[in-house]
């Protein structure tokens, strides 16, 4: 037998790549599924930002760039920064890595060492515990329910610390949640922050713009700005702009940490492609109406879905603040099921069934849920809860 390393056996494939993939087979093979799976916008990239790729390519923008992105980009990514956070940084304070999931993957790698704890409150990105864990850090999960609207308080904060904690991850709004924590309850997490100088903060800043509270968007540092020196703001282009193919993410943050995080990239993947870096420029310089007008989409699906997920028997859906992702209970179903005894086992009936895809909930570390993406048309969304209402009610 070949022999595989302790790190690769210690992590699973992504189980929302997996369901997606799962409902392709099935849609080749010829069944009619409704894939509520996929962690990406429905809509095409705007024209504006295609058009600058085509003209980086057309202009030579071909080759290598350096490692941590083009001056242009990265200016741009400043002045994002300052316009829409109130945030300031220097150049040698930012990193341009291919997607989000390399900045969070350089993150881990360089500030874990084996043992060290991150903090990941649940319901999480599937990404962050496995990504830890190739670090060879332990991921130390803190369990929320639908009371809290699926949010830490200050006191779970607290008592999960320890002198082995190096990294705590905030991911709002959140996938799969949905919910966003207010300045105050940031402020409030961030005074337990504040007492405990060896812990680094990772806010996972994706969704940012896809928010519906009515309160501006904040992050841990517009409430805590004590916190900047150890403090890493992550965000990207992929779901904003809906640019996911195009893998463009960035990392802001103290210098020296963002240069060792270069380090790791030069020696694994170099620069992002250079021509999605100018999609990318182009995304952040140019006019931000069209994320308006799909954040509104998302905003009618969003009521419409959590209304009439509602009024099928055995689930219960909060209303979310901003993504493009509910996340009810099914925990009623499951209970009613004497052959059902998971959320995995009901999703796969559904998909088998009902011919709906969607993601457990153990998969984002909160069973008795399910992830229904709604990028995805009214139609669509219609049709789906149709099948579930009939295979459930
Ligand atoms: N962070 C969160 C919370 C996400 O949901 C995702 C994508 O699903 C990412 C980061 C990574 O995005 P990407 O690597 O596609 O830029």
């Amino acid at each position: 037998d070949v022999q595989l390393s302790n790190r690769v056996q210690a992590i699973k494939p992504s189980p929302t790549l997996a369901v997606t993939n799962k409902a392709a087979e099935l849609r080749a093979a010829g069944h009619d599924i409704i894939g509520l799976g996929a962690g990406e916008p429905d809509f095409d990239t705007p024209d504006h930002i295609k058009t600058a790729a085509i003209e980086a390519i057309k202009a030579g923008q071909t080759k290598y760039t350096a490692v941590d992105g083009t001056p242009g980009l990265k200016k741009a990514i400043i002045e994002k920064f300052k316009r829409d956070n109130g945030l300031n940084y220097e150049p040698n304070q930012i990193l341009v890595s291919s997607g989000g999931k390399q900045s969070f993957f350089n993150l881990a790698l360089a500030t874990l060492n084996a043992g060290d704890e991150a903090i990941i409150p649940a319901p999480y990105w599937v990404s962050y515990p496995d990504m830890v864990l190739v670090a060879e850090g332990k991921p130390v999960i803190i369990e929320t329910s639908a009371e809290t609207r699926f949010k830490i308080t200050p006191e779970q904060l607290e008592n999960a610390i320890t002198e082995r904690t190096r990294l705590f991850v905030i991911n709002s709004p959140s996938n799969p949640s949905g919910m966003a924590y207010s300045l105050d309850e940031l402020k409030a997490i961030g005074e337990v922050l504040k007492k405990h100088p060896q812990v680094m903060v990772a806010t996972d800043d994706m969704y940012e713009p896809i928010l519906w509270t009515g309160q501006p968007f904040c992050n841990i540092l517009n409430a805590t700005p004590e916190l900047y020196d150890r403090t890493f703001v992550l965000n990207g282009v992929s779901k904003a702009y809906s640019m996911t193919g195009w893998r463009i993410g960035y990392a802001a943050g103290p210098a020296k940490i963002i240069g060792s995080m270069k380090k790791i990239q030069s020696q694994s993947t170099s620069n992002p492609a250079s021509i999605s870096q100018a999609a990318a420029q182009a995304a952040l310089e140019g006019p931000q109406e069209c994320v308006g007008e799909m954040v509104k989409a998302f905003k009618e699906r969003h009521d419409y879905l959590v209304d009439a997920l509602n009024k099928i028997q055995g689930v219960e859906c909060l209303k979310g603040d901003g993504t493009f992702y509910a996340f009810p209970s099914f925990q009623g179903a499951i209970d009613a099921r004497e052959n059902i005894e998971s959320d995995v086992e009901l999703a796969e009936m559904l998909l088998k069934e009902a011919g709906v895809a969607l993601v457990p909930g153990s998969a984002f570390g909160a069973p008795g849920h399910m992830r229904l993406s709604f990028a995805t048309s009214m139609e669509n969304l219609q049709n789906a809860i149709e099948r579930l209402q009939k295979a459930l009610g």
